[in-house]
């Protein structure tokens, strides 16, 4: 049991950094900016993006997520998306996306 299931409480789910220099960082979002996945968990799993994939100067594959928003678009809606994509991590191999971005909340 984890202390979250016994409160009906819900602020660690998000947080806006209203302070913060970069907000807006991600452009788009419709509901409360969520603030806590600044540097999102999937970042090194496999996720429905949309990201672009860039070689850094030490010849590493990484992600440009830039156009994300679904870690900071809401707090209840950033907060489940990113616990159901880490139920089962599979780690980024470093290729492109292999399909298109549709729907984050979609069961995997
Ligand atoms: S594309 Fe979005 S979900 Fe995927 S790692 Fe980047 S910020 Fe996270």
């Amino acid at each position: 049991m984890q202390p979250k299931d016994t409160t009906s409480q819900q602020a660690y789910k998000g947080f806006t950094n209203a302070d913060c220099p970069f907000i807006p960082c991600h452009q788009g979002v419709k509901r409360e900016f969520n603030c806590l996945f600044c540097y999102c968990p999937l970042i090194a799993f496999e996720c429905p993006g949309p990201y672009r994939v860039y070689t850094d100067k030490h010849g590493l594959r990484r992600k440009d997520c830039s156009r994300c928003r679904l870690p900071h678009d809401g707090y209840h809606a950033s907060w489940s998306f990113i616990q159901k994509w880490l139920e089962r991590p599979r780690v980024w191999d470093g290729r492109e996306q292999s399909e298109p971005y549709r729907d984050a909340g979609r069961a995997r």
